[in-house]
C-alpha cells in the first residue's frame, strides 16, 4: 500500500478559504473528494499528519476573521461538561442546576449541549457574550491544530460543512495525496 504522502512536497496552491455563504454549494460540489482524502488518511496516516494539520490550520486562520463568520456557534452546540457548567454558571452567578435547567439538553450521548442553536451567548456582531468563560470545546473548535490528529479525522468529516477554515484545511490535504 502506498503512503499517501509519499510525493509530499510543499503546498503548491494557494490556499483559499471560502465564505461561510458558499460552503453548502462547496461541500456538495467538492465533498465526497475531500471525504474520500480524509477516508484514506485514517486509514493509513502519515507520520507528519499533526505537523501538515497544524501547517494548514495556522495558515486558514491568518486569512479568516471567526468574527465575519460565526458559523459554528449559529449551527452547532458545543459538549459542555462539569468544569464549563461550573465557570460559565459562576460567570452568570447562577446556580449550575439552574443554568443546566435553562441553558442545556442531553444529546443522543449522554453529553451536555446547549438547548438551542445559534447558541444563547452568540451576539449579532458574531462576538460570544461569555468568551473568557467559553466550554472547552469552543476552545478548541474546529479541532484541527491538536496532538493525535488522526484520532479527529472523523470530526473534521463533519466540520467541512460547518467550518471554512476546516474546508480550506482539508482541500490542501486533498492536494497531496
Ligand atoms: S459559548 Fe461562545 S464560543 Fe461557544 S458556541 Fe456560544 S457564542 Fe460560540
Ligand atoms: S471556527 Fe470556523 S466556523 Fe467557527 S467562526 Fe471560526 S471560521 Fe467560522
Amino acid at each position: 500500500m502506498s503512503n499517501p504522502f509519499k510525493h509530499q512536497k510543499p503546498v503548491a496552491t494557494p490556499m483559499t478559504v471560502p465564505q461561510p455563504s458558499e460552503l453548502r454549494k462547496l461541500v456538495f460540489k467538492q465533498g465526497k473528494a475531500m471525504r474520500a482524502t480524509l477516508k484514506k488518511l485514517k486509514q493509513r496516516p502519515p507520520k507528519d499528519l499533526d505537523e501538515q494539520f497544524e501547517k494548514l490550520h495556522n495558515q486558514a486562520f491568518k486569512k479568516i476573521d471567526c468574527l465575519n463568520c460565526g458559523n459554528c456557534c449559529k449551527t452547532t452546540s458545543p459538549m459542555l461538561f462539569e468544569k464549563d457548567i461550573e465557570r460559565l454558571s459562576q460567570r452568570l452567578k447562577m446556580k449550575p442546576g439552574d443554568f443546566t435547567a435553562q441553558y442545556l439538553i442531553l444529546d443522543t450521548d449522554q453529553l451536555f449541549c446547549f438547548k438551542s442553536a445559534p447558541c444563547p451567548f452568540l451576539n449579532s456582531d458574531n462576538s460570544c457574550d461569555v468568551y473568557d468563560d467559553r466550554p472547552k470545546a469552543c476552545r478548541e473548535f474546529p479541532h484541527t491544530n491538536q496532538r493525535k490528529m488522526h484520532t479527529q479525522l472523523a470530526l473534521a468529516h463533519h466540520n467541512i460543512e460547518i467550518c471554512p477554515a476546516v474546508y480550506a484545511i482539508v482541500e490542501q490535504l486533498n492536494t497531496l495525496v
